[in-house]
């Protein structure tokens, strides 16, 4: 969990303004994960505890998308489809969880963040983060 004293106030927002969010979040780090969804999604995240993050807007304006609805769900703006968050509850990760894309925080410069990667793809969350992309193909 990202919850160290790099964290600090964060304010979030899809391309359109329809849904914006605060997040007490370090954003001077995130993640890229090889699962199914997020190699499309391309999205560089960071994981916080639900309470550290607010929706500011209407959530009847957010979009939802799974793969596995009873792990983690993200939702995407209805309006312009940009995805907002993730939300979920994985015990290998510390359990309830809000996942952060960097990528629609307003207040940072995304080349100051370093990127660790996740093996979703054969959820090896165990494993934890590594400095180099993990292979799509399973290692044997
Ligand atoms: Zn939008």
């Amino acid at each position: 969990m990202n919850e160290n004293h790099k964290a600090r106030l964060h304010h979030g927002s899809c391309h359109c303004g329809d849904n914006k969010f605060e997040a007490i979040v370090d954003a001077s780090a995130g993640t890229q994960c090889n699962c199914t969804v997020c190699t499309k999604l391309g999205a560089t995240t960071t994981i916080i505890k639900p309470a550290a993050f607010k929706l500011l807007t209407d959530p009847a304006k957010l979009a939802t998308y799974s793969r596995m609805p009873e792990i983690a769900n993200r939702y995407f703006c209805a309006r312009c489809h940009v995805m907002v968050y993730g939300a979920g509850n994985l015990p290998a990760i510390g359990g309830e969880f809000v996942s952060v894309p960097l990528n629609v925080l307003d207040d940072i410069d995304l080349c100051e963040v370093s990127i660790a990667h996740w093996d979703g793809r054969h959820d090896n969350w165990q494993a934890g983060v590594a400095s180099k992309r993990y292979p799509v193909a399973a290692a044997s």
